[in-house]
């Protein structure tokens, strides 16, 4: 149900890397900026304790923009899972990448676009 922090999982496509979240599947964004809109990305925000890896194969890291954003994305598929920032409040928290979760049918979110390539 939509509101309900459960844990979930995700992964990337070929499983090297892998996580559990405690998360509601509400206030998911899809942004239009250059980095997000070319990966087709729906993100949700979480407190860096509500995520845990439970596979850490290799990744590379990308930061673009202003380097706020820790962007790592594997190093065999591609697919990128997870990011980590820091919010607006300065607090750190972890952007999962909803399209990479694998105990919820595709498209049983909702997402809200936001502007981000005006930013
Ligand atoms: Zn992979």
């Amino acid at each position: 149900m939509m509101g309900e922090v459960t844990t979930h999982s995700g992964s990337c496509a070929c499983g090297a890397v892998a996580y559990e979240v405690d998360m509601a599947l509400d206030g998911l964004i899809e942004c239009n900026c250059s980095h997000c809109y070319r990966k087709g990305f729906v993100l949700g925000f979480v407190e860096p304790e509500a995520f845990r890896l439970t596979a850490e194969g290799p990744q590379t890291e990308y930061l673009f923009n202003r380097h706020k954003i820790r962007h790592r994305f594997c190093n065999t598929c591609g697919v990128q899972t997870f990011a980590r920032a820091d919010g607006p409040d300065g607090n750190p928290k972890v952007a999962i990448n909803v399209r990479t979760l694998t105990d919820i049918e595709p498209w049983s979110w909702n997402a809200t676009r936001v502007d981000g390539r005006s930013f």
